[in-house]
Parts: C-alpha cells; sequence; structure tokens
C-alpha cells in the first residue's frame, strides 16, 4: 500500500517488531533483515551465515524500546534519519 499524493517517496507496511502498520520513508527509515533472528540463531549454532533476506522496518514505538535496551548495555542509540516517520514533510519539492 501506497500513497503519493505527497509528492514523496514514502511507503506503508508492519513493523518488524509489533507488526503494526505504519508510514515510512524507506530510504531513511531504520531497518533489519526479515530473517535476522533466524540468521542469528544459525550463527550463534555454528552455521554459515544464510543469505539476509528484505529490510522491513522498524516503527518510532518499537526503536524507542530499542535504544532503551541498547543504552542498558552502554550501546549507541540508533538515530534514525530526518524524516523517517514524518511522511510528507522535509521532503525537497
Ligand atoms: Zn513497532
Amino acid at each position: 500500500m501506497s500513497d503519493a499524493t505527497s509528492g514523496g517517496y514514502f511507503a506503508s507496511g508492519p513493523c518488524a517488531f509489533c507488526q503494526l502498520v505504519f508510514t515510512f520513508n524507506p530510504e531513511r527509515v531504520p531497518s533489519i533483515p526479515a530473517n535476522a533472528y533466524a540468521a542469528a540463531e544459525i550463527i550463534a549454532e555454528g552455521g554459515e551465515t544464510p543469505p539476509l533476506g528484505p529490510k522491513v522496518p522498524i516503527c518510532a514505538d518499537c526503536l524507542a524500546k530499542i535504544n532503551a535496551l541498547r543504552m542498558q548495555h552502554d550501546l549507541a542509540p540508533i538515530t534514525p534519519l530526518p524524516g523517517a516517520y514524518d511522511v510528507g514533510e522535509g521532503f525537497p519539492p
């Protein structure tokens, strides 16, 4: 599903984590490979890294949760690029 009324390039789809459909700029939104968890399990069990699947986006709410966890583990938070979630704003004309 997509909407081009603003002339911007954006899309909507389910979040990688909570499955809620949200709208995002696919060039800017943080994302993970669809099979990231399965791949991590295979690697953890000593297997070869499998081909990674298509990227799936992460919604702002889940990104906030991920960042809270990252900071608990002394990892730098993921900062979404400007406009990642602000569909129709901040696009060049
Ligand atoms: Zn989410």
